[in-house]
Formats: structure tokens, sequence, C-alpha cells
């Protein structure tokens, strides 16, 4: 017996008209790459993306072919995101960041057709768009006025008079919800990046599951400033989440430093942000020298690696922030768990329920975890045994765009790459990455737990742990330390820190201090990076 209810697709362009048609008056503000303040509301953004809609069907766009773009969180980002995905083509969100080479590579594996992009970036534009074999068009994202002069890119055309000579009556159209929306390639630390290509349908289901109040728990009541970027895994899905409740939206643009960040949380009463660990510590540094504090801002999300306890406690204690401890990947669109407490857990006392927000976190409804040994077995859920993190759930990839790497599932689950820990209660906390664990005498030592650890040290901005080779061990740990500016410390000091916290085999065999850590393009640690550096150290 089949039940009666209406089979409406799942489509990404119905978020957007009920953005339009329930809260049209709220508003989104951006910080813009020419340097101002843009606001402007929900309908006006509606009515700009139907017209960019109709901008790129004039330029021959048709259904399922991808539109790339290169640019920060703004408004007109936001309208390419509705615009692309609604009239069925699929948005290829490229990260800056990356090498040139890399960025031809996957604009050329995603056979982009157009390519939008944020004026700042028209150096890198010029340097890929020779290497680029099917992009048809340049677009920049401004008006008349700040048009690049002399460019030599094929084919240049500006936005706002795209915008300005289209009509704003395009109609969404209906189709099937699991066609493809967007495109988002992994940062390929290891071999090329391959393509997680989401659907109409997973994009839905995502966002309706981050907004609940366990995930990222987002009202109509909110502002939310999203600080990870839209090209890392569409900004975690907030400019789908947030429209979706009616929250105020703040863009921040380029301007991701302490100083630009704190003024406009501060300027447009931010209550929701959420980013990964080192931005916090820019913006937390700003606010330490400054002796600042926030006047609205009550919860962050962090993710994307782990987030060091010292820095949720600061948040929490020192500035009154809620710090929700998020995992995922970019194959998960990107959200698995988050860190979230249960009834039963409040009669705990404080320093407990600490510890267990500090894991990261509780599995989101939809989102299935196991972990397994070496050899696919099940391993038990008692917070202690470790293994490899395999996922399922409608929004993770089943396979990579055009099958880069073949049948990637175990048994119809995704193997994350990630050696973690659950508890009786379903919360998981991540060891390490299986490519990152130090393994010493055939057993695991946690990377990220000696790293924690010494992240709370008054004189440690940032730190990383990595293996270095031992004739006798195979690998011993060697930490690595940038001290924070004016301060001082030996490394003998930061070993003791580690007396009476861990198993007294885990301690590292050595400092070493070093002015900077290499960063990624999604503004996480590159261990391979380190590895490399420190190949040939000699361990003491
Ligand atoms: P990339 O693989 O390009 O770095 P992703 O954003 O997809 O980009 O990275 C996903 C990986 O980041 C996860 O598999 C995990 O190793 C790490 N990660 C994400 N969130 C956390 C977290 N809260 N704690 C520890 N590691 C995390």
């Amino acid at each position: 017996l089949m039940g009666q209810m209406m089979s409406q697709p799942l489509l990404i362009s119905s978020i957007i008209q009920h953005a339009d048609r329930y809260f049209g008056a709220n508003e989104i503000v951006s910080r813009r790459v020419e340097g101002d303040l843009h606001r402007y509301t929900y309908s006006e953004c509606h009515s700009r993306a139907r017209r960019l809609a109709n901008a790129l069907a004039s330029l021959g766009v048709r259904m399922g072919e991808r539109v790339a773009t290169l640019a920060w969180n703004g408004y007109r980002h936001m309208e390419a995101y509705y615009a692309v995905s609604g009239a069925g083509a699929v948005l290829h969100t490229i990260n800056p960041r990356l090498h040139p080479d890399l960025i031809a590579y996957i604009a050329n594996h995603a056979e982009d057709q157009y390519l939008l992009f944020d004026t700042c970036f028209l150096p890198l534009v010029e340097v890929v768009a020779p290497l680029s074999k099917t992009i048809k068009g340049y677009i920049a994202l401004c008006g008349r006025e700040h048009m690049p002069q002399d460019s030599k890119l094929p084919n240049l055309l500006c936005y706002e008079e795209l915008l300005a000579a289209s009509r704003d009556d395009f109609e969404w159209p209906l189709f099937d919800e699991n066609s493809a929306s967007s495109l988002c390639y992994t940062s390929g630390t290891t071999g090329n990046p391959k393509g997680a290509l989401y659907s109409h349908r997973s994009t839905v289901l995502h966002s309706l599951a981050s907004v609940m109040p366990d995930t990222m728990n987002i009202s109509g009541r909110d502002a939310v400033l999203p600080i990870v970027p839209m090209f890392h895994v569409n900004a975690w899905g907030l400019p789908y989440a947030v429209p979706l409740t009616g929250a105020k939206m703040v863009f921040p643009g380029p301007g991701l430093d302490g100083k630009s960040l704190y003024e406009l949380f501060e300027q447009e009463q931010v209550t929701i942000s959420a980013g990964v660990p080192t931005v916090w510590l820019g913006l937390l540094n700003h606010m330490e020298q400054h002796q600042l504090r926030f006047s609205s801002f009550k919860r962050t999300i962090i993710g994307g690696s782990a987030c060091p306890p010292a820095m949720m406690k600061s948040l929490r204690h020192r500035y009154g922030v809620e710090v929700v401890h998020a995992w995922g990947m970019t194959e998960m669109s990107p959200l698995g768990t988050t860190g979230s407490l249960q009834t039963k857990h409040l009669s705990l006392p404080l320093e407990q329920q600490e510890l267990l927000l500090q894991k990261q976190g509780h599995a989101i409804y939809g989102v299935d975890m196991k972990i397994v040994d070496d050899l696919g077995k099940e391993l038990p859920w008692d917070g202690v045994t470790y293994g490899n993190l395999l996922v399922k759930g409608p929004w993770i990839v089943a396979g990579y765009f055009k099958n880069e790497g073949g049948d990637v599932l175990q048994d119809g689950w995704f193997p994350t790459g990630d050696v973690a820990t659950i508890d009786g209660d379903g919360y998981m906390q991540i060891t390490d990455r299986s490519k990152d664990v130090i393994k010493s005498g055939g057993e695991w030592i946690s990377s990220i737990d000696l790293e924690n650890i010494v992240m709370a040290h008054p004189a440690v901005q940032m730190a990383a742990c990595i293996g270095i080779f031992h004739p006798k061990w195979d690998e011993r740990p060697l930490l690595v330390v940038v001290r924070k500016p004016g301060m001082e410390v030996s490394g003998a000091e930061l070993l003791r820190f580690f007396e009476g916290k861990i198993a007294k085999w885990w301690t590292p065999d050595d400092v070493a201090f070093v002015d900077a850590l290499p960063i990624g393009a999604t503004g996480k640690l590159l261990k391979n990076k380190l590895r490399e550096q420190f190949k040939a150290y000699t361990l003491p």
C-alpha cells in the first residue's frame, strides 16, 4: 500500500524560493572584494539568482554542465550557488589556494564551461586560462567600473552587465532530485584530487539535518557568519542551511584576519559562526591582544581538524561562546558528527561533560558509523578500542566523479581514512588520520592526543606531532612546535608537560621549534609536508 503524500522532488531551488516567500526582507550582508559592505535581502538574492540563471541559459549552459567559481564568501557567490544548481547545471567551487596546475587539472577534469571569479583572483585566472581545455568564457564578479583593464582573458564578461541584461522571470525547472547539483574536489594530498558530486537530494537532506538543535542549531533569529569558505565543501552547507531558516547571513569576503572578523562579528551582531581551528587562532590572538569581548556571539562550529581542548576552553570560559566540535569530510557533504550532551550527561561533573564535548561527537541522524580492524571485522564501542572508521548515509559519496579511484565502498560503507574510537553512547573520537598515526613497536600513538595536550601550554601557539624513523621502534614521535610571539620555553619543559597526562612511552622523543607549520589550502596542517621537511631528522 503506497502512501498518499505529494511526491515533490527535493531541489535546491526550493530553498531560495522558501527564503524569498517567507523571509523575503531578511538580510544578507557581505564584505566585498571592492572593500565596502554590501547589504540586501533574500528577495533580492532570489531575483538576481533568476537573472543569472537566464544569463547562463543565454550563454548556452545546459543541464548537467559544470560552471566553476573562484570566489570568496559573498552574495554574488551565493547567487551562483542557486542559479547554477537551480537551473539544473552543476556548480563547481574551486579552491583558489590550490596550485594553478592543480586548478587547471580539476577544471579540465570537471569540463567546466564557464568560470565566475572575484577580480582579486584575476592573476590566477590568467595563469589557468591557457591550460584550460573547456572553459568558453570568464565572468568577473563585479560591475563595469571594477572590470579588469587590459586583460588577455578570452571572452571576458562582466557579471553585473550580464544580470542587468537579463530578466528575473526564470522558472526553476522540476527534475529528478538525484540529479547532480554541485562538485567539490578533495585537496588530493595523495594522488590527484577526486570529485565529490553532490545531488539536490543529498544537499537538501544535509541542510535539514544541519540546522537541528544538536547539530548546528540555527534558527530564524540567528545571524550566521560562515568563516569556512564557500570553496571548502560548500562552506559546510551553510549557504543552503541558513536561508532555509531565514536567519541573517553575514559573509566575510576576503577579510579573514582577526581584526576584520571581529569588527564584522560586532557590527552585524553575529550569533553563530563556523570554521577550522586555525582561523580561530587568529581571531582569538587579536582579541587577547586588544582585550576585546563579544557582545552577541554565542556558538561556533569547529571542525575540519581536531579542535584543541585549550581553544574550546578559552572560547567557552573566557568569551562565553559554546563550541560545537564537528567532524566530517568533503565526501560527506561534510557533516558526520557533532558534539552535544544528552539528558543523562547533565548530572555528570562539568569536567566530564567537557571531556565528552571534546570528542568529535555523535552521529547525526542520516549518518551511520562503525569501526573495523584491518580485516574488516567490526570492533566494539567501548571508547578505547580504535579502528578504521567507516560511514554510510544519503549525503555520503558512493563513488567519485567519473569513477576516479574505482569502487571505493567496502560492503556498502565508505572508508573515511580516519582512525577512531566509539563509546557505548555512540560518541566518536578521532585518534588520527590513518596515514598520520605513529607506529611505535607495533603499537599506535595518537598524534592528535599529543597535540591537544601541548596546545594547552601557555607558550605554545601551534604544535604538530609526526613519526620519525627509529631503528628499534620503527617510529617514534617528534613534536614540532611554534612558540607564541615573545614567549620562551625549552623542549625539556614541554616534554615535562606530558607527565601524568599520557602513558610514558607516548612521550615524544624530542621537540623541534619552527617559525611556522605548513598549512594547506583548507587551513589544515599538512603533515605530509612536515614529514618531508623532517625526513633526515635523527632523534637523540
Ligand atoms: P581534505 O581531505 O581535503 O583535507 P576534508 O575537509 O574533506 O578535506 O577533510 C576531512 C578530514 O579532516 C577527515 O577525514 C578528518 O581526518 C579531518 N577532520 C575533519 N574534522 C575533524 C575533527 N573535528 N577532528 C579531527 N579531524 C577532523
